[in-house]
């Protein structure tokens, strides 16, 4: 592959947009120290952003919170849905460059951006809608009219990672704005230019301050944000570790969390499974943004029967692959997000090698330029291995075989985690059983593929606490509060 150049397009985009941090709809021209963001295809610098540090946060966590007690916490939500749906129309017509945008800065190809561009879209459309609905009750009570009401928090924090950056920002200000709170934003480091072209966006639709876009390290920037007193509500996409953390500091100040922090996904594939289909769901996982996915299926439990054929037909799919520049639109497998990335996956790999995996498509990526990793399939996998346990987030199959369904179930929940899991069968009976037998949030049968509008994401154990995309998110980014009145019976 020839080396990648994407000087004009970069150019292009530096010429129309000034990437800042974004507080009270203003471009913030600060002094403090700038760190760079890179195009992980090419290696070129695509800006320079200046780092919030405790003032910059301290400013746009005011300038939420008066955003939300003065305008865009004080509309009705009918007013608030209509604003978030013009908001939508604006990003409807910058589809393209948002995409483009996203596969500079992520190295994702094109064509994946395209489509996380208008999952992002549909998301924010379908909170603005589902903000009307929400209702609370009443409360039978012989000697008393108790009724309950939602109330937003306020202020939220979201931290956003770098993996889809657009679409889990959507995620999380979807719900959190629909009902009525302002939104503090930190996207990570390492691709922050969707995010913060989107808020621009909403400039001439929302109320100044209503999403505010804060840069920098998780230390100092997110760790201040999540902090904050005034922060009622945390929500955070990203590790296990960090999750870790950004529960402890929430702790300081009581603020529920939403915590999305990852998974080792495995896919079953059962004795009679339709091998087309569940190649085609293996590699669409796995391989899908180079694998750097919270719920890629990583590893394959397959039927002793089945496994010599699956190999085989995953290690043809591999090849078939189309490893290239993110901007062209036949490419499907880009770079990973920076070196850091390709070092680890590099040395997961060399280890599970080492360790006794069988290496049945691992080829000599020196012809790739950097930070591009081959799609690899590893065979032969112990299930106590590393490469087994943790997250490799690359794309890096391990396959291990078994021989009955409980070895199979039992493997399949032998990990830390429980984001999602998979299963290959024709036999719609074993599928929900084993879907009922798999500790996960959710269970995909012969598919994989974007996460749907309304079906709860999030996982069981150690891959987090609550759950996004439901209709009932919009209210883990609310207060319910009971009102009571006594019934007087001497009248
Ligand atoms: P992190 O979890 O460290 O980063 C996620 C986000 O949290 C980023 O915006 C990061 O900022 C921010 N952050 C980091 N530390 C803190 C803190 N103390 N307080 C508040 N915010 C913080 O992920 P990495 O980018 O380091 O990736 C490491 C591994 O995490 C990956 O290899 C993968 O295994 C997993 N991961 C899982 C994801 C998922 O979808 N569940 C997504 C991304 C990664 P910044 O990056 O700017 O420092």
């Amino acid at each position: 592959m020839d080396d990648i150049y994407h000087g004009e397009k970069i150019a292009a985009l530096n010429d129309r947009i000034e990437f800042e941090n974004y507080i009270a709809s203003e471009g913030k021209s600060l002094q403090t120290e700038s760190f760079r963001v890179r195009d992980p295809a090419s290696g070129e610098r695509i800006t320079e952003l200046r780092i919030a540090d405790d003032s910059v946060v301290t400013t746009a966590v005011e300038s939420s919170k008066s955003a939300f007690e003065s305008t865009w916490g004080a509309l009705s939500r009918s007013e608030r849905s209509n604003r978030l749906l013009e908001w939508v129309e604006v990003l409807e017509e910058h589809e393209d460059e948002l995409a483009t945008i996203e596969s500079l800065d992520t190295g994702k190809p094109i064509s994946q951006a395209r489509e996380e561009v208008r999952e992002a879209i549909e998301c924010l459309e379908y909170y603005a809608k589902v903000c009307v609905t929400v209702s609370g009750e009443t409360v039978d009570d012989q000697s008393a009219h108790i009724y309950t009401r939602y109330e937003p928090f306020g202020l939220v924090g979201a931290i956003v990672p770098w993996n889809f950056p657009l679409v889990i920002a959507s995620w999380k200000l979807g719900p959190a704005l629909a009902a009525g709170n302002a939104v503090v934003i930190k996207p990570s480091e390492k691709a922050p230019l969707s995010i913060t072209r989107a808020a621009q966006l909403s400039a001439d639709v929302l109320p100044p301050g209503t999403i505010n876009v804060v840069h920098g390290p998780g230390t100092p920037t997110g760790e201040t944000l999540v902090s904050r007193p005034d922060v009622r509500k945390v929500s955070f996409t990203g590790s296990l570790e960090t999750g870790k953390n950004v529960m402890r500091t929430a702790a300081n100040t009581v603020s529920p969390v939403t915590l999305e922090l990852g998974g080792k996904s495995p896919m079953v594939v059962f004795s009679d499974a339709d091998m087309e289909k569940v190649v085609g769901a293996v590699a669409g996982s796995v391989f899908h943004n180079a694998g750097q996915t919270c719920d890629a299926y990583s590893r394959v439990l397959v039927h002793e029967d089945r496994h010599d054929e699956f190999v085989e037909r995953l290690v043809a799919r591999a090849e078939d692959l189309q490893v290239g520049d993110p901007l062209d639109p036949d490419t499907e497998i880009g770079p990973l997000i920076d070196g850091e990335r390709h070092e680890a996956v590099q040395s997961h790999v060399d280890r599970a090698i080492e360790s006794g995996a069988t290496p049945a498509r691992y080829p000599d990526e020196t012809s790739l330029p950097s930070n591009y990793f081959p799609p690899t399939v590893l065979d032969e996998v112990a299930t106590e291995s590393r490469i087994s346990q943790e997250e490799v987030f690359g794309p890096v199959e391990v396959i291990t075989s078994f021989e009955s369904y409980d070895q199979a179930i039992e493997l399949a929940n032998r990990t830390k985690y429980g984001l999602a899991a998979a299963v290959g069968t024709e036999d719609m009976e074993l599928a929900h059983r084993a879907a009922r037998d798999i500790d996960a949030g959710s269970v995909y049968i012969n598919y994989s593929g974007p996460n749907p509008l309304g079906a709860p994401f999030g996982g069981y154990e150690q891959s987090g606490v609550g759950r996004e995309l439901s209709r009932d998110a919009i209210l883990d980014y609310m207060n319910e509060k009971s009102i009571y009145q006594p019934i007087r019976e001497n009248y």
